[in-house]
């Protein structure tokens, strides 16, 4: 299960076997275990069952503050697309 989040419209998604769109330019489509948007470096991943972030222990600026450092860090967000 996933828990991603699109930047445009900061819509929250938890992902279940159906499909669920955020609903704005993006397209942030979430289903199961995987997430497609027009731009994937728009979307968070809030939490993800096989990472170890410890989201809940965090309130949401802290995680935004991770989300920032990560992506000056790294490019390229870490998705899985089976
Ligand atoms: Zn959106």
């Amino acid at each position: 299960m996933l828990i991603v989040r699109c930047k445009d419209c900061n819509k929250e998604i938890t992902s279940t076997n159906k499909t669920q769109v955020c609903g704005c330019q993006n397209m942030m489509t979430v289903k199961g275990d995987s997430v497609t948007a027009l731009d994937l470096s728009r979307v968070v991943m809030v939490n993800s069952t096989k990472k170890e972030q410890k989201s809940n222990v965090l309130t949401s600026q802290d995680l935004a503050f991770q989300e920032a450092r990560r992506q000056r860090k790294v490019r390229k967000l870490d998705f899985e697309i089976r």
